[in-house]
């Protein structure tokens, strides 16, 4: 079963069409990266598969279910921003826990979950600080380790590294990459950023102007690029 699957996804805002029909199935525990210009659609496409926006037409589906109409809490994923969005007042233990204090996830198991993820993101010795004591690196880790808590089985990442200088950003994409192996998590991940769709992706995916370009292993859009903008957007020589 396809972990998931977007169907013929339209989104209008007003007058203007901004996703024009995208498709896709996603495998169980894949890696996929939507790369493309500024303004082709890829938050869009996140918020809806995420829920926080609905399609003007078309089917989403997790785990093989139709989640058209399902609020964003019901639908078994977590989704990393680029900004961090960490509540100031709380710890980072605190921070990492609410959602789950929120569902009502007994304690004992929160603080198992809690320190699970602080031991896999390094940030054990950072669970007292609050958000104001801690570098944007470790900011970042934080915001996933609030996703990891939540054990999703699909990751939504929005540009999650483009807010950090690029020495941190080498460093937290090793750490998402870590992640993925170990978790073995559907991830479903933006960027506009060559290398690290390169180095990522078990899949990427070519967005332009709301559609799909090209879906491939990236030496395949690399060696075989479609069209010229995937070529020029890949960095083929072709
Ligand atoms: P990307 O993430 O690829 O840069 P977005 O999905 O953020 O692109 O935006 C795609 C297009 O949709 C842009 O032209 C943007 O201005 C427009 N857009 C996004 N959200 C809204 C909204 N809530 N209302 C109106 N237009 C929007
Ligand atoms: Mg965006």
């Amino acid at each position: 079963m396809d972990s998931l699957q977007l169907q013929n996804i339209r989104k209008s805002f007003g007058s203007m069409d901004v996703l024009k029909g995208v498709e896709l199935d996603v495998t169980r525990g894949e890696f996929v990266v939507f790369v493309g210009p500024s303004g082709c659609g890829k938050s869009t496409l996140l918020r809806i598969i995420a829920g926080l926006d609905d399609q003007t037409s078309g089917d989403v589906r997790i785990d093989g279910k139709l989640m058209n109409g399902v609020p964003p809490a019901k639908r078994g994923i977590a989704m990393v921003f680029q900004s961090y969005a960490l509540y100031p007042h709380l710890t980072v233990a605190k921070n990492m826990a609410l959602a789950l204090t929120q569902e009502g996830v007994a304690k004992a198991e929160i603080d198992t979950r809690v320190a699970t993820a602080a031991a896999m993101l390094r940030l054990e010795a950072l669970l007292d600080r609050r958000p104001s004591e801690l570098s944007g690196g470790q900011r970042q880790r934080v915001a996933i380790g609030r996703a990891i808590v939540r054990q999703p089985s699909l990751f939504l990442f929005d540009e999650p590294l483009s807010n950090l200088d690029a020495a941190l950003r080498g460093g937290t994409r090793v750490e998402i990459a870590k992640l993925h192996r170990q978790l073995g998590a559907t991830m479903v991940y933006v960027t506009h950023d060559q290398i690290e769709a390169m180095t990522l992706a078990d899949k990427i995916v070519v967005m332009n102007g709301g559609v799909v370009e090209q879906v491939g292993r990236p030496l395949e859009l690399y060696n075989r690029p479609a069209t010229k903008f995937v070529a020029g957007f890949i960095g083929s020589p072709a």
